[in-house]
């Protein structure tokens, strides 16, 4: 049994996660530069409680309300206009003492416009000034905007280390798109039963290599393989164990082509390959030899009987324009060797379409 992910589906739900360490540490490195001036100035015991409350335990109150919010990103947005406002709050109770106050809105709009864009920036700007307003409401206008060197010192903290953190943050985020990015990419290329490339990515690989031989003027076989009264194993065993066929097919094409070849579930129950760098005679002798090992292989726990194949091979030629006609003069010699019996394969453009069969 798989253990499930309670957050799972969710949107949002790893947002307060990041965002967690990132307030733990900016808001202990932001507590540094306010006491600074706290420290110089002599700010009343109250102001230093507020300071600890924000410093030390509102950011495990953010965390905690976030993640158990039905919506925790809007939650999130909501607490970093809380975290807008005590930066305003604190400038005002630091009398806007240049460095501090400088450093406290960069540091806090840094985080908006990283985290919100614009749109949380500007709402940000809107939170410092109303938190300034009731900073100045409680403690009176006496600006003293000169920093000393004490409260510099006080500052340095805040300002060689969030930035780094903010940083890192971001390029971890950015690979982790990336790596999400790469990953969607090669499943958009996979058929889910099979696991073998399905049809569109088939098309673009076999158009390249199209393009390549024509270049190169090194020849190519296209084959497609459609399996025998495939139907009849579904109506009788029943659509999974048709499904495990297909699996255990897919698995033994994949298993006896080269690395350079190029091999797709082209539809239902047909395959299509591109042999790159082969003779069509070569290209014969070789899928006849897979057609026989097909005919004598157990494909499923399931299916007691066995299946066969009808294959259908076209060389490139210089007639052949593009890929549908390459397709196509396969599917023909495809359809002859349904048409001859089944279990066999045929030869685009070849005399006698019964010279492969079992
Ligand atoms: P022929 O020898 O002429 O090719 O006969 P056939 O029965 O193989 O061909 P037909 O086109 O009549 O039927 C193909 C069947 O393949 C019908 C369809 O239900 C089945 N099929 C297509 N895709 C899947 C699939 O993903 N899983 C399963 N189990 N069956 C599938
Ligand atoms: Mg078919
Ligand atoms: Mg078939």
């Amino acid at each position: 049994m798989t253990k499930e992910n309670p957050s799972a589906g969710i949107p949002g739900r790893g947002f307060p996660r990041r965002v967690y360490p990132a307030r733990v540490i900016g808001v202990g490195l932001g507590f540094i530069s306010v006491a600074g001036v706290f420290v110089s100035a002599g700010a009343p015991p109250w102001a230093w409680l507020l300071l600890i409350l924000n410093g030390f335990v509102w950011p495990h109150i953010a965390f905690l309300s976030a993640r158990r919010a039905a919506d925790p990103s809007r939650a999130e947005r909501r607490n970093l206009m809380i975290d807008a406002l005590g930066g305003g709050f604190w400038v005002a109770l630091m009398q806007f003492n240049l460095l501090p106050s400088a450093l406290l809105l960069a540091m806090l709009s840094m985080d908006n416009m990283a985290l919100g864009g614009m749109r949380l920036f500007l709402r940000g700007l809107l939170a410092h000034l109303a938190g300034m307003v009731a900073g100045v409401l409680l403690v009176g206008w006496a600006p003293a905007p000169v920093t000393n060197v004490r409260e510099m010192l006080f500052c340095l903290p805040f300002l060689l280390i969030y930035p780094q953190l903010v940083g890192n943050i971001t390029f971890q985020l950015a690979q982790r798109l990336d790596a999400e990015k790469r990953n969607l990419l090669e499943r958009s290329r996979i058929d889910a039963l099979t696991g073998l490339w399905n049809r569109g990515y088939w098309q673009e690989r076999a158009l390249a290599e199209l393009s390549r031989c024509r270049r190169q003027g090194t020849p190519a076989v296209l084959v497609l393989a459609d399996i025998d009264h495939f139907k009849s194993i579904n109506d009788r065993y029943g659509h999974g164990v048709g499904d495990q066929v297909l699996r255990r097919l897919a698995a033994l094409l994949q298993k006896d082509l080269r690395i350079s070849d190029i091999l797709c579930r082209y539809g239902g129950e047909e395959f299509a390959m591109v042999l790159p760098d082969t003779e069509c005679a070569g290209a014969l002798v070789f899928i006849e030899r897979l057609r026989e090992t097909i005919m004598r292989c157990d494909l499923g726990p399931d299916y007691p009987g066995r299946v066969t194949v009808s294959f259908g091979l076209a060389q490139l030629a210089p007639v052949i324009a593009d890929l549908p006609t390459w397709t196509e003069a396969a599917d023909t010699a495809l359809y002859q060797a349904k048409q001859a019996g089944r279990n066999r394969s045929v030869v685009h453009g070849s005399q006698d379409p019964d010279s492969s069969s079992s």
